[in-house]
This record gives C-alpha cells, structure tokens and sequence, in this order.
C-alpha cells in the first residue's frame, strides 16, 4: 500500500494532478478573499456615523448603536470566515478528485501514443535484425571457407542482395506508416483507373504463381487521391494473389456497401481468415497462419494496416468478409465522387 503510494506519488498523474489541484485552489481562494472583502465592506458601511431617534421620539447616539452593531457585524465575518474555510476544504477534496480525472483524461491519449511509438521502434528493430543476421551468417560462413568458387561467390552476393532489397522494402514500407500525415489529393477517379494502376504491379506476379484475376469492375467514380487509393488496391490484390493457390481465380468487382460510397472488393477462393484472427490482422507487424503456412510469401504484416489507414483518411474502410477454408474477400470502401467525371 505504502509502495502504491510512494509510486502514485512519483508519477506524471499526481504531478499534473498536483498542478491542477493548484489552479483550482488559486481559483477558489482569490474568489473567497474577493467575497470576505466585498461583503466586510459592505457589513462596516451599516455602521451608524450619527445617532438616531426611534418611533418613540427617543435619542440614541451613534456610540450605543454602533458598539451593538459592531459586535454583530464581527460574528457576521466570523460567520463567513468559517463558511469560506469549509467551501474551501470541499473544493479541496473535490477539487483533488476532479484533478485526478482531468489529469488522467490529458495522459492516457499521451501514454497511448508513447506506447505505440516505443512499440513500433522495438518491432522495427526486430524486422529489421532478421535479415541483417542472414547477411552476417551468410557472410561469415564464405569467408571461413579457404578457397570460395566463383558460383558460390556469385551466390553469396546474391543472397546479400536479397536480403538488401527485402530491407529496402521494409524501410519503403514503414516510411509509408509514418507519413499518413501527408495530404492526400482527391478528385473522382474512375475504379477503372485505380484497378488498372494496382494490375500493372499485380500482373506479373499473379502470372508468376499463374492466378487468373478476373476485371469486373464498373466505370464508376470515388472520391480518392489515385496514387493513395491504387496503393491500398495493390495490398488487397497482392494478398489475394500471394494467399491463393496456384490456378485459382482472383475476382475484382465493385459493390456500393452504403450510401455515398463505392467499394472495389477483391475475392479469393484462398484458405480464408478465422472469426478470431479476423480483427489481429490489421494490427501492425501481425502475420497469420496463412502467412506462415504459404512458404515464400514475403511481408511484414504491415499491408493491411496501410490500407486501412489510407482508405480511414479517405474516410472510407477496409472490409473484410472471410470463411476459412473457402476464401477472402477485401473489400476497399471510398466516399462516391462528388461529381462524375
Ligand atoms: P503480410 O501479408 O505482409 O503478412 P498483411 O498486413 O498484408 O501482412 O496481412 C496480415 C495477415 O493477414 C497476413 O499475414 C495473412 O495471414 C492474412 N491475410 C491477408 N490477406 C489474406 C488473404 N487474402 N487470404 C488469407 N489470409 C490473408
């Protein structure tokens, strides 16, 4: 308990809270001191400055009225002395707790965006060890052979290009998560535009795994910021081709999920998403069972998180509606253009 408290006591909480408590307690004083004044003030100008004659035709002199009178006017201020001292104390007592609450309301959105940085920072330096000790070990057992072929020389560099290229991915990609604050350029945009922007980068790696994507998409319009919108488009299809088998179909088609909006949906006949881990792959660095099952699917688990902060400053939302066993559908929802093009 002590211990509790000595910790409560060197927290950033009870010092906001402290410095809270404080204004409220200036507050409440300098009002108290401005009333006694005020109304002391008030009490000595019933002081009589000469005598008076009361309904019987009697003289009293100012010296008799006035002796009474300033002994009531003295209880008067005591009186309101006291009262000032308790409605301080209950604005003390009250003031603390509501210190506490505020204190708390102004920290905990500080807290949690300390957290998710120092979190990030610790994630990233994880991803980012793996394949800078891949480069060290490959190197390092080259260099204790004694005589090193030219083929497996050439192998060697290889493999240290890869692991470059797969960090100079990462560090493209985390670049992306820390620049949402970039402002985006919306205009209508035809689907047809995003679709054929994501199938340019798409194309060759769904023919690599020989995934037929099938275009159905209409000539409709969104609000979006194209090279953004193309981008949250490329990670849905990538997915979709990088977690279906081979000789599957991919299925672009385009649903109005609510009023006022389009959404380009992206479906697979893949191994599909379980209830539970449904909500964890938005999560930054998260990477599911399928993920690990599907030898040789590069990722980070970064994608999703980048689609829906890009479709959120859109204000739309990335959708995902899953049966495992049967396939995935993402579904990429845009505010409809506000006027067709
Ligand atoms: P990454 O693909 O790099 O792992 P993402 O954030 O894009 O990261 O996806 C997170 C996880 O969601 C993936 O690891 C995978 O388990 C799951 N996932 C995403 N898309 C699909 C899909 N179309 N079918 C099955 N699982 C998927």
């Amino acid at each position: 308990m002590i211990e509790q408290l000595s910790q409560f006591w060197r927290s950033q909480t009870s010092r906001l809270m402290l410095v809270y408590l404080a204004i409220i307690m200036v507050m409440s004083l300098s009002y108290s001191i401005v009333i006694y004044a005020t109304s002391a003030h008030q009490l000595d100008r019933q002081l009589p400055r000469s005598g008076f004659i009361d309904e019987q035709g009697e003289f009293t002199p100012a010296e008799r009225v006035g002796a009474y009178l300033r002994l009531q006017i003295a209880e008067g201020k005591q009186a309101l002395i006291v009262r000032l001292y308790v409605l301080n104390l209950v604005m003390l007592v009250f003031g603390a707790a509501f210190s506490f609450v505020l204190a708390r309301w102004t920290l905990d959105p500080i807290e949690r965006n300390v957290e998710a940085q120092t979190r990030f920072v610790s994630d990233v330096s994880h991803e980012l060890r793996t394949p800078l000790t891949a480069m060290q070990a490959t190197n390092e057992v080259a260099l204790r052979r004694k005589k090193l072929p030219l083929k497996d020389a050439r192998a060697v560099i290889q493999s240290n290009l890869d692991d470059v290229q797969r960090l100079q991915r990462m560090t493209t990609t985390m670049l992306e998560l820390v620049a949402d604050d970039r402002p985006l350029a919306t205009a209508p945009t035809n689907l047809h535009d995003i679709v054929a922007g994501s199938l340019t980068d798409i194309a060759p790696r769904a023919l690599e795994r020989d995934i037929a994507i099938d275009d159905q998409t209409k000539n409709e319009c969104v609000q979006a910021d194209s090279a953004s919108a193309t981008q949250a488009l490329t990670i849905l299809l990538d997915n979709a081709v990088k977690y279906s088998d081979p000789g599957s179909t991919v299925t672009l088609a385009t649903e109005r999920l609510r009023r006022g909006t389009w959404a380009i949906s992206v479906s697979d006949t893949g191994p599909g998403i379980d209830k539970d881990e449904q909500k964890l792959i938005f999560t930054r660095f998260y990477r599911g069972d399928t993920a690990r099952t599907h030898t040789g699917s590069h990722g980070y688990g970064l994608g999703l998180e980048i689609a829906q902060m890009i479709a959120r400053r859109h204000g739309g939302s990335v959708e995902l509606e899953s049966t495992p066993g049967q396939g995935s559908t993402f579904s990429l929802v845009l505010p409809a253009a506000k006027r067709q093009k």
